[in-house]
């Protein structure tokens, strides 16, 4: 065996990124000791509906997770979008982009999704710290790091020696702001959310159907799950300070406030999820983006970034878990590549993944400024221009432009077998 089949990882955060991560890390090491540290004490129910895209489909399957996907299955046939008087602009076809793709857009309760990822987790050998909250990480490139977490059961601080820090610790990580830029801005993106899930029946509304109803400043959309209830999303454009923290069975009550009932009749749906019973998955929160990154990588090279850490965004198109599932499968197809050279592998991880995050990052602050423009002249001209698009499937270029592919080259090199020097290979050698 080889040293570095046995190096030591260590994961903070278990949303999806760290799972994620921590399911590719063993993929790549089988033999490593792999630790996550989550703060939570217990991993439930929280927010609402995810979205996967085909590319992150594919990246679950090549984790060697297409079990989950079978779980989660949904299939989202239509994509359907509606004026700001209800009528309908546009009812896309999915099932040509499918073609083009071939895994198909699935709409998961986050809660489930997390569910499932720990349980393979689990599978896998990985170590996992509930209660646990990062303090801080000591670096020294020749040797490794420390890092240290408050047990916050015993009320103590804990320290961890680890060749490689995966910081999942979300878009307002600490460890980016303290190893990795300081001068790092998380940007409010002019947009708060309010998520939930639908008991069935709430709305009426076909299964296999996606639901968004833009205005100039708000909007809803609505998305199937595949025990026959709906997660939803209504957003609304507002300065951050008016957003006011709101406790657990009142999130609803603000968004009516908001909403201030006379938009309630432009949609027949709105009324409903207002009036809907607030469950324990409801979400409500600003929404940030991580801007401006120069580096992903500490300067000892033993601490990446990944997931809404490295590239936060709002859910205007639903891309933050695939990107974190992107993320994972590029850092397991370097280190495969780089055998046993962290330093090297995290560089290629970088060298990958960040050009594309980043141009994902430019497209969807763009678009996200279409959608919610905050100006009614502009919206019902955009309406406008989108009722001369294809019915069929208006935004077909669009989505091919989204899920551009332009890691596969990058890729195509990483699956490359590295040529091995020997004497490495005997120094490593047991
Ligand atoms: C509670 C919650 C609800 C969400 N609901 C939705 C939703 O309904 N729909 C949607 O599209 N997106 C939602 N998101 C965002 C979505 O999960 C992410 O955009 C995406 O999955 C990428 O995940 P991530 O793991 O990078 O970040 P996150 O999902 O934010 O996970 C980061 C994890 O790190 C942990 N953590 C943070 N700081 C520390 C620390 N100091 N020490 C230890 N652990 C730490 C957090 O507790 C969290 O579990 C939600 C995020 C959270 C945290």
């Amino acid at each position: 065996m080889y040293e570095y089949q046995k190096q030591n990882i260590v994961i903070v955060g278990a949303g999806m990124a760290g799972l994620l991560n921590a399911i590719a890390l063993r993929k790549a090491l089988p033999m490593a000791k792999i630790s996550i540290y989550e703060k939570a004490s217990e991993l439930k129910g929280l927010g609402g509906a995810l979205m996967l895209w085909p590319t992150g489909i594919k990246r679950l399957r090549d984790l060697g997770l297409s079990n989950i996907v079978d779980e989660l299955d949904v299939k989202i046939n239509y994509t359907t979008m509606y004026d700001d008087e209800n009528k309908l602009l546009y009812k896309g076809d999915l099932n040509k982009f499918y073609e083009k793709t071939g895994d198909a857009i699935i709409t998961v309760e986050r809660a489930k999704l997390q569910a499932l990822l720990l349980k393979a987790a689990q599978e896998r050998n990985i170590d996992i710290h509930l209660n646990h909250t990062y303090v801080d990480v000591f670096e020294s490139s020749g040797t490794g790091t420390t890092v240290t977490f408050t047990d916050n059961a015993k009320g103590k601080n804990i320290q961890v020696n680890a060749d490689l820090v995966i910081a999942a610790d979300g878009a307002n990580s600490a460890i980016r702001k303290e190893k990795i830029e300081k001068d790092a801005t998380l940007e409010y993106t002019g947009l708060c959310v309010w998520i939930g899930i639908l008991d069935k029946g709430t709305v009426d509304f076909p299964l296999d159907q996606t639901y968004f109803q833009p205005w100039h400043n708000a909007g809803v959309w609505i998305c199937p799950l595949n025990d026959g209830r709906q997660g939803f999303y209504a957003y609304y454009r507002m300065e951050e300070k008016d957003f006011k923290p709101v406790e657990q069975g009142k999130k609803l009550a603000q968004l009516k406030e908001l909403y201030n009932d006379k938009l309630n009749e432009q949609s027949p749906f709105n009324a409903k999820i207002l009036n809907a019973p607030e469950n324990e998955h409801t979400y409500a929160g600003p929404t940030y983006e991580v801007k401006g990154l120069t580096t992903w990588i500490s300067a000892g090279g033993r601490i990446l970034l990944t997931g809404d850490a490295a590239h936060a965004t709002s859910p205007t198109h639903g891309y933050n878990t695939s990107s974190a599932a992107d993320d994972a499968y590029v850092l397991m197809e370097s280190i495969k590549h780089h055998q046993g050279n962290i330093l090297a592998a995290v560089k290629d991880y970088e060298r990958v993944r960040k050009p594309v995050a980043e141009k994902f990052l430019a497209q969807e602050a763009n678009d996200r400024n279409v959608v919610f423009t905050g100006d009614k002249t502009f919206a019902m001209q955009r309406n406008q221009v989108i009722k001369t698009l294809d019915p069929n499937d208006p935004f077909s270029e669009w989505r091919v432009l989204i899920l551009d592919n332009s890691m596969e080259k990058q890729l195509a090199e990483l699956k490359q077998p590295t040529v091995v020097n020997n004497n490495n290979l005997m120094k490593n050698k047991k």
